[in-house]
């Protein structure tokens, strides 16, 4: 059984980044991530975020505000982030507190600078299969990872367990467009473990921790775990079981070390892309 390490696949992205930024001339992309409230989640994803961009040469500014801001004065400050010239790329955390209209923000955001592809422009490019657009970074990280480790996805049949606008929606897309057969699970899914047992590739993006057990898993199929859930103990944990899973998989990500890093890579990926794509209308 191989680990799919995140951090190998990440180096390759980090090489692919530094070839783009020489494009720029020295110029130097910023990254705006938006914040409102303190939860942690945000918080350590910020952290993190911030720090891939910083390892990769870029810039990264955070731009938080209170939990109890209105809709008409978020409105008016993510219209600045958006209109303004020293920003390339938004990444908005979400949720956002009931009061904010989270379908408003994702109309209203530039999808030029929409890293996480969250407006509708970039979903309907991300559906279409046209890659001009930014697919949402997670979903991305998951075939990054297959792709990196040189798994083949075409022909194979795929299985996801969530049904997200954030994973699995697009990442069926994506999995589709590399021509694969795919099936999304979801909690009115019939026979779950029966269903996950026919993929040759399972992906797990449910946010239930350890849910997929070695069960779910069909003899060699390659296990993807996307969940990144705290369990009884306070530990970090995805949505498989890893020692169960381990036990039927061929191949397995781990969490931490896994899909997660790949996604804020694939962030710096997008951000230089952004930034490429403005300097060719300058
Ligand atoms: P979400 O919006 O809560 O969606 C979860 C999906 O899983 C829903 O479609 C839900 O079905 C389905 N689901 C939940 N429990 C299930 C069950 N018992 N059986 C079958 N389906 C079930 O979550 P999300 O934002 O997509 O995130 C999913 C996980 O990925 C979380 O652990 C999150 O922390 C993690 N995540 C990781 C990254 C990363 O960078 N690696 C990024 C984003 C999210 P229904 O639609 O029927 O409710």
């Amino acid at each position: 059984m191989i680990v799919l390490k995140g951090a190998a696949v990440s180096a390759g992205i980090q090489a692919e980044v530094e070839e783009k930024l020489r494009e720029l001339d020295g110029f130097v992309p910023t990254l705006a991530v938006v914040r409102v409230g303190e939860r942690p989640d945000d918080l350590s994803y910020e952290r993190s975020a911030l720090a891939r961009m910083k390892k990769f040469g870029l810039q990264g500014v955070s731009r938080s505000y209170p939990s109890d801001i209105s809709m008409e004065e978020f409105r008016k400050e993510f219209e600045k982030i958006n209109k303004d010239p020293g920003i390339d790329g938004i990444l908005l955390l979400r949720p956002l507190p009931p009061q904010l209209d989270e379908k408003e923000i994702e109309r209203l955001i530039d999808p030029a600078k929409d890293l996480d592809g969250i407006s509708p422009e970039n979903i309907a490019k991300v559906f279409s299969g046209d890659e001009t657009g930014f697919a949402p970074c997670t979903a991305e990280a998951v075939i990054r990872m297959l792709k990196g480790y040189e798994i083949p996805i075409e022909g194979k049949r795929a299985v996801i367990v969530g049904r997200s606008m954030v994973v699995g929606r697009p990442l069926a897309m994506l999995l589709l467009k590399e021509n694969a057969t795919v099936t999304v699970c979801h909690t009115r899914t019939k026979n779950l473990e029966e269903v996950c047992r026919q993929g040759e590739i399972l992906v797990a993006a449910a946010g239930r921790a350890g849910m997929i057990t070695g069960d779910f898993l069909a003899e060699g199929a390659v296990a993807v775990d996307v969940g990144i859930n705290v369990d009884e103990e306070g530990n970090l944990c995805g949505d498989m079981e890893f020692s169960s899973v381990s036990e039927k998989a061929s191949m397995v990500t781990p969490v931490p070390g896994g899909v997660g890093g790949v996604t804020t890579a694939v962030l710096a990926e997008h951000l230089v892309r952004a930034a490429l794509k403005r300097n060719e209308k300058r």
